[in-house]
């Protein structure tokens, strides 16, 4: 078993002290292996933001058998690519081939519109933020449900990535069968674990996309092994909270 070491972090989110006790590798090891513990910091984030918005009498949309927003581009940073990829391959059979027959479906779909090629040309090119909103719009418009979703429900919870973790709607949930920002309503989140990482933790493999979009992660790990360099949890998680109070 691998070793951990203790690590203890107070910070103030909304006027509220939180305190976060974590265990970290001891050893060396990539940004992949602090996804468990990322996962933690996100869901307090997430938690602290929650319970402000509710006290100020929002009401929380989503609910479990909903799906609708996992139709949409999911961003991954570039290092959950590959637990994405991980996870895939420890699924037992024949799930695992199901799945994979999914990624290889959505990237047909989406290839067929040229929708990633597209994209990395308008980034390259500095194109405005509106025309890549509306540009990432026109994924949900292909109505490629995430491999992962079945029966409308998120099939690896417990590991599901930064970004669906943040994504929370006030508005009625019938909104999000359009998602645009004149229709959907957002919980505001002060720090966005999925944004700061995928800034802070990067590699020469991603050029202007700061991303991998997620049904594009199979492929894109077979084209792109991790050439993250290795430092202990507690150095890691450093550099995660030194950026978040000085991006
Ligand atoms: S990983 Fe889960 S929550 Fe995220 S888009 Fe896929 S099904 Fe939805």
């Amino acid at each position: 078993m691998s070793k951990t070491t203790p690590a203890n972090v107070k910070l103030t989110l909304y006027g509220k002290p939180i305190e976060l006790e974590f265990s970290t590798p001891t050893e060396k090891v990539t940004p992949v292996a602090m996804l468990p513990t990322l996962h933690r910091i996100n869901n307090t984030f997430v938690e602290t933001a929650v319970a402000v918005f509710v006290a100020d009498h929002e009401t929380i949309s989503c609910q479990a058998g909903c799906g609708a927003c996992c139709r949409q581009v999911v961003p991954l940073a570039e290092f959950e690519a590959y637990q994405i990829a991980s996870v895939v391959e420890q699924l037992p059979e024949p799930r695992r081939s199901a799945v994979k027959q999914r990624f290889a479906d959505a990237c047909e779909k989406l290839d067929a519109i040229q929708w990633l090629s597209r994209l990395e040309r308008m980034l390259e090119q500095g194109t405005n933020h509106e025309v890549v909103e509306a540009h990432a719009l026109s994924y949900f418009q292909q109505g490629v449900p995430c491999p992962f979703l079945e029966a409308e429900s998120c099939s690896i919870h417990p590991v599901r990535p930064l970004a669906c973790r943040e994504y929370l709607v006030t508005s009625p949930a019938e909104h999000c069968q359009n998602p645009t920002p004149e229709h959907v309503r957002h919980i505001e989140l002060k720090f966005q674990v999925s944004k700061i990482v995928r800034k802070l933790w990067r590699t020469s493999h991603i050029k202007d996309l700061d991303s991998v979009p997620m049904i594009y992660a199979l492929q894109w790990v077979k084209k792109h092994p991790n050439q993250f360099p290795k430092k202990r949890g507690q150095d890691w998680l450093r550099e995660f909270f030194d950026y978040m109070a000085n991006p």
